[in-house]
Parts: structure tokens; C-alpha cells; sequence
């Protein structure tokens, strides 16, 4: 089961699918880390996060 990050803070327009969640979330801590300073918490990239099914 693929998952998928779509990051909601302002305009960012940051998505990333993998089929691990380890992988989706180490590269969302990537993501928020160069780019919005490390401001985004645990329960913003789990909300961020959805389970996608792949027709
Ligand atoms: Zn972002």
C-alpha cells in the first residue's frame, strides 16, 4: 500500500509517494528541514500522510 505526502504549509507545493512509510516520512524531515526551517511537527506530517490505492 503506497503512501503519499502532500505538505499544506502555505504554498508549498511538496509531494512525495513511496510504497514505505519510513521512506515518506525521512524525506518529509528532508523536506521540512531545507525547506521550511524544521517548523513542522509530527502531527502535521502524520496529517499530511494518506494511504493511497493504486488503481
Ligand atoms: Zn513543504
Amino acid at each position: 500500500m503506497p503512501y503519499q505526502f502532500e505538505c499544506s504549509k502555505g504554498s508549498c507545493q511538496f509531494l512525495i509517494r513511496s510504497s514505505s512509510a519510513d521512506e515518506v516520512e525521512r524525506l518529509v524531515r528532508a523536506h521540512v528541514r531545507m525547506t521550511h526551517n524544521g517548523r513542522l511537527d509530527v502531527a502535521d506530517i502524520e496529517r499530511g500522510t494518506e494511504r493511497i490505492e493504486l488503481a
